[in-house]
């Protein structure tokens, strides 16, 4: 675990709500770690009630193979502190990072096939993990469930889609839980019990990591529970 002064390279408005920062730094080439951990992120505005210094967590959306930058995906809420600061960055602004922390992250062999559910922004770690995969041509099968609101919430469609159309191992299952525009081929409404017993017929056997807020990884955990999925094959972060 190490502390970077890090430079933004790039900012990329993914949806109304949510930017991809992407961070460099001196050390970047040498800094280690696992699809799906996080960093904790410090500014010289960011402090708390006492007005001293605090960081925020962000899963790295980037895959360790990538040395160019680091990639956080990071969501505006209101009224949130470093989100506040968030607004207002821009390239060559300065942040720190701490890190890598964290245990939700794929091992370093692939031995079973995996299930991934993300809410939101909540597929910011699991876009690390499937960098990770894609660099070897998918050598286990995954399924991708992935929920969000409106279709301008469909964060990293076009790398997604390009996924599933290229790699037979990967397949992708969109959600559009609120609003859904006209040609939606992906899914309605949340997520149930039968609509994944279709893409996974095998659930005891794979390997299952949820990530969103709170509501989504417990609903996702109950219905693994009647799907039978023992608890040690489940993984979860969950924020908001
Ligand atoms: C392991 C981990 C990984 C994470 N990864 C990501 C990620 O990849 N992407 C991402 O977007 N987020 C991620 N998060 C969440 C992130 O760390 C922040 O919590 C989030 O960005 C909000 O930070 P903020 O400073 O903007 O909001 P905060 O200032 O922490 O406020 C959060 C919310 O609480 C409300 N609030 C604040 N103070 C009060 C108060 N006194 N009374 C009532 N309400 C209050 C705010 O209005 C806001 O809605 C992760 C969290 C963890 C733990």
């Amino acid at each position: 675990m190490g502390t970077y002064a890090a430079k933004i390279s790039e900012i990329i408005q993914e949806a109304p709500q949510v930017k991809l920062i992407r961070l460099s730094f001196q050390e970047l080439k040498s800094f280690k770690f696992l699809p799906g951990q996080f960093v904790m992120i410090g500014h010289s505005e960011l402090k708390g009630e006492t007005g001293l210094p605090v960081q925020r967590a962000f899963s790295v959306a980037s895959a360790p193979s990538q040395k160019d930058y680091l990639e956080l995906c990071v969501k505006i809420v209101e009224g949130g502190k470093f989100s506040k600061i968030c607004r207002g960055l821009k390239k060559n602004d300065t942040v720190e990072v701490k890190g890598p922390f964290g245990k939700f992250h794929l091992p370093q062999d692939h031995k079973n096939d995996y299930a991934f559910f993300a809410g939101g922004t909540g597929v910011a770690p699991l876009m690390s993990m499937l960098h990770e995969l894609k660099k070897d041509r998918f050598p286990v099968k995954v399924v991708l469930f992935f929920t969000f609101r409106e279709p301008q919430d469909y964060l990293y469609k076009k790398e997604l889609e390009e996924m599933n159309t290229t790699y037979s191992n990967f397949t992708l299952v969109t959600t559009c839980t609120s609003k859904q525009p006209a040609g939606w081929e992906g899914m309605k409404g949340r997520f149930t019990v039968d609509e994944i017993k279709k893409f996974i017929q095998d659930p005891n056997k794979r390997m299952h990591y949820i990530c969103g807020n709170n509501d989504f990884v417990s609903s996702i955990k109950s219905y693994l529970a009647a799907l039978e999925v023992s608890q040690e094959n489940i993984h979860t972060e969950a924020w908001g």
